[in-house]
């Protein structure tokens, strides 16, 4: 059978009887082995290794797993959804900030929150594992812990939690801080205590196997990436480039933030300008960071695409100190951050619309994205061609507006600089109204990237953040079969994606068009992307291995059908 066989036989009267044979269950670890050994012996061609691989499974090769006889010990404690892979145990901790400080002990911490923010991003780092109380496949929780290889579990409606005391219920039983909790982040269940993991290994199968794909595939893998060791963790891994760079994140450290917010509360456009100011040396180093570690190879560039309300401060410790810093009070302070609230803020006044509102952000931004790009390719000698993408567009002419003020201000820059720098401009397309005129958009866009969590949320009209909690009655009735934002929904978003990748390409025949969201590293998702011919897919760091092979078996299955 050419394959690991798990047989079955008797001996009866002396007599050797086969009742059964089939392909053997394997761990990916052995997946690999088997088929090596079997491409090394002759039996089978590096296609057929390939495409016996499957995809999903390495992440248990690039992710930690519990120990097998210490995981029989264990006790499930509840169930939610899988939304970073990989085994995690420690204590529990509560916020971000005695996460952090109990890592820098020496524990090892679960950060358990209702759901996570930008402003969680230290606490988030420390954790070996988080958990949501709220949220879905790509809340926040979910896209950053994945980014960074972090177990995850979110949307975990069961737990009763009490932040302010520091205690949560789930199966029965309360949890204090400093109780121990163990993760699996691949398949969501939380168990009770300590459980002993293992560390992730890759061996010299993976590199091979991983070279062969590359040969066979046609999708480039690029890298949804905003930090230097994850873009640098990502090339280890196989990215071909940065995908989507969300710039938004590169804004939360203790020394940027009161920076943003004094640009978000300034009354005027010169105030604003003046807070812009002092945000483009930050910027404009990440960029540079980034484009270092990336050696010449694409890098997309997102412009701030979340509402703004994200950045303002909720601490009274930190109105007061903005407060303080604008000459404000700390009534004025309060009552700008509430007139940002907004009843949708997922539809709300974001993404391109804050360029349409406030040009001198995206102003700020070419001005970082092209000073650095000039400066990188000069002192390191790398061929920089920038990316610059901008998110949530729903008509050409909004497109066309931003897109001025972009050419506008990286034109004044090559002048000053006297540099003949290329830069291509681009969009994402994730709203439905985008899709259907791609055509009018790619008069202005010279690459599409399809934002497939934006595009999956306003296509079914669910909110992302959200949906996870009715979706399981969805499961259960049989009307959906699985998460639309772990897997596409090809049946209708994937009508959308057809159709802008055919109406952009009428338009603009070399169209470059990729994917950044969530679903570039969905192995069944991929293979969609490979049959309506996009150039690459994006997905985080540790996906990139999974897409690299689901690129190669759909090229493979395609050339066979
Ligand atoms: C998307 O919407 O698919 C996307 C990549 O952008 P974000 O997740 O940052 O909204
Ligand atoms: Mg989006």
């Amino acid at each position: 059978y050419r394959d690991m066989q798990d047989m079955e036989f008797t001996i009866e009267d002396g007599k050797l009887y086969f009742l059964q044979t089939r392909n053997g269950k394997r761990t990916a670890q052995a997946a690999l082995q088997i088929a090596c050994d079997l491409v090394d012996e002759g039996m089978i061609t590096p296609q057929e290794a390939v495409s016996r691989i499957e995809a999903k499974s390495l992440d248990q090769l690039l992710h930690p797993a519990f120990d097998p006889d210490a995981l029989k010990k264990g006790t499930v404690m509840g169930q939610a959804l899988p939304a970073s892979p990989g085994a995690a145990a420690g204590k529990i901790y509560f916020t971000a900030e005695e996460a952090k400080e109990a890592h820098e002990t020496g524990e090892r911490v679960i950060l358990v929150r209702l759901e996570t923010s930008p402003e969680d991003i230290e606490g988030m780092h420390a954790a070996e594992g988080i958990l949501t109380v709220r949220g879905g496949m790509t809340s926040h929780a979910a896209v950053v812990a994945r980014g960074m290889g972090t177990a995850c579990i979110s949307g975990c409606g069961d737990i009763v939690i009490d932040e302010k005391k520091k205690q949560f219920t789930l199966g029965g039983k309360t949890y204090f801080e400093g109780d121990y909790i163990s993760l699996d982040g691949s398949t969501g269940k939380i168990y009770d205590g300590d459980i002993q993991t293992q560390e992730a290994s890759i061996s010299g199968n993976f590199g091979r196997i991983m070279s062969w794909a590359d040969s066979f595939r046609k999708l480039r893998v690029r890298t949804n990436a905003d930090t230097p060791a994850d873009a640098a963790n990502a090339v280890r891994l196989g990215a071909e480039g940065i995908g989507l760079c969300r710039t938004e994140h590169m804004f939360f450290e203790p020394e940027r933030i009161p920076k943003i917010r004094k640009m978000i509360l300034s009354k005027t456009v010169e105030e604003r300008e003046k807070a812009l100011e002092e945000l483009i040396p930050f910027q404009k180093g990440d960029f540079k960071a980034l484009y270092e570690v990336m050696e010449g190879k694409p890098v997309t560039i997102r412009f701030l695409d979340p509402p703004l309300h994200e950045f303002v401060p909720t601490d009274e410790k930190d109105i007061e100190a903005l407060a303080k810093d604008m000459n404000l009070s700390v009534e004025e302070v309060k009552s700008t951050c509430s007139e940002l609230h907004e009843f949708n803020p997922m539809m709300g006044h974001r993404g391109c619309r804050l360029s349409v509102t406030y040009p001198e952000i995206a102003r700020m931004q070419t001005r970082a994205v092209i000073e650095a790009a000039i400066e990188v390719s000069k002192e390191k000698g790398f061929e920089i061609v920038p990316e610059i993408m901008v998110p949530l567009v729903g008509d050409k002419k909004e497109l066309k507006f931003v897109k001025d003020v972009i050419v506008e201000t990286a034109e004044k820059v090559k002048a000053e600089k006297n540099s003949n720098l290329v830069y291509h401009i681009g969009t994402m397309i994730e709203i439905p109204r985008a899709a259907l005129l791609a055509n009018e958009i790619a008069e202005e866009a010279e690459f599409f990237s399809f934002g497939t969590n934006d595009l999956t949320q306003m296509t079914f009209g669910f909110s992302r953040d959200d949906a996870g909690k009715f979706l399981v009655d969805y499961y259960k009735s049989k009307i959906y079969e699985s998460d639309p934002f772990a897997k596409l929904d090809q049946n209708g978003v994937g009508q959308l994606i057809e159709m802008a990748v055919t109406k952009g390409r009428s338009q603009r025949p070399n169209l470059k068009i990729g994917i950044c969201g969530e679903h570039g590293g969905d192995p069944s998702s991929v293979a969609f992307c490979h049959k309506v011919g996009m150039d690459y897919v994006s997905c985080s760091p540790f996906r990139v291995p999974i897409a690299r092979l689901a690129a190669a078996q759909a090229a493979i299955a395609d050339k066979r059908n």
